[in-house]
């Protein structure tokens, strides 16, 4: 098939917003839009879903749609079940966008992949050949990409660098393990956390609040930022001596807190990284604001190559 003028429709669905574009070969954005997620049943977020896409697509017929959603999904039958889109419980997503843009191939990521497959392709990650992408927000996702190509594992979930074990006496996790790198890493656990120590603990707060503390130097949100990062290394580094790595991206909105996390990131994971192929493993911020969208239009164009 001829690349020139083909292009393939991404898609990026989260608990609080949905986007689409419609991207070249080279991962250039042709047109994109996002909406606010709309409250209501199963039909109704579709609707707003299928008006975005149609308004994106305009005169475009795309070859391929690529579609990264917040999970949990399931990639073998196209379905999703997004934990803050509570009208999508296994939603045919699809089968439904396949209806709409005709019968060409549609794939389905979990975001993290979606994101880590962004970074590689025009982000952070575009010179490099292995990368670990790690979405830092309310909750910790990821996605690997190894030897040029995103690892998705045999259920599509590979890369769940979030409840990855790293506190063996640790707290109990939303997944039903414990110690889980999530609940030192994501900003409602760090909230938590802070909070329990005292940190401003009469007032309604949030991660962002956490992080600004952290950088006015309160004592208590940077402990607190600190074993989140120290959480997020060790993931970071059992990852890379798992499947050799040379760089990590970091993005999401507790990653918008910069120096905050990314130093004692880089730090925990200089202690922790000690095996000489691991030793000059880099951690650097998101490039794009947008990569799980780019990275899914990016599966769209890996279905058609
Ligand atoms: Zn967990």
């Amino acid at each position: 098939m001829s690349d020139e003028a083909a292009t393939v429709l991404g898609i990026d669905i989260g608990g609080t917003k949905m986007a689409a574009a419609i991207v070249s070969a080279d991962g250039e954005v042709i047109s994109k839009d996002r909406i606010a997620t709309p409250p209501g049943g199963a039909d109704q977020v579709f609707a707003a879903l299928a008006e975005l896409i149609v308004r994106v697509s305009g005169d475009a017929t795309p070859a391929a749609v690529g579609i990264g959603s917040a999970g949990p999904l399931d990639q073998l039958h196209g379905l999703v079940s997004p934990v803050n889109i509570t009208g999508w419980r296994n939603f045919p997503l699809v089968a439904r966008v396949r209806a709409l843009t005709g019968d060409v191939p549609v794939t389905l990521g979990v975001d993290g992949h979606c994101f880590a497959l962004g970074e590689f392709w025009t982000g952070a990650g575009r010179n490099v050949d292995n990368l670990l992408g790690i979405v830092v927000s309310t909750g910790v996702g990821a996605g690997l990409v190894v030897d040029g190509k995103p690892l998705l594992g045999q259920s599509g979930n590979a890369a769940h660098l979030g409840h990855m074990v790293v506190d063996l006496d640790g707290e109990s996790c939303a997944c039903g393990s414990y110690g889980c790198v999530e609940t030192y890493a994501s900003g409602p656990r760090m909230v938590a956390r802070a909070r329990r120590l005292g940190w401003r603990s009469e007032e309604i707060v949030d991660a962002a609040v956490l992080s600004a503390d952290a950088a006015a130097g309160d004592e208590i949100a940077l402990a607190v930022f600190d074993d989140g990062a120290q959480a997020l290394a060790a993931g970071i580094v059992a990852t890379a001596v798992t499947v050799d790595l040379t760089t990590v991206v970091i993005g999401g909105g507790v990653a918008k807190a910069g120096p905050v996390l990314f130093d004692p990131v880089q730090r925990w994971v200089k202690r922790l990284a000690q095996l000489p192929f691991v030793a000059d493993l880099t951690v650097e911020p998101a490039q794009l604001d947008n990569a799980g969208l780019i990275g899914a239009a990016r599966l769209g164009w890996d279905a058609l190559r």
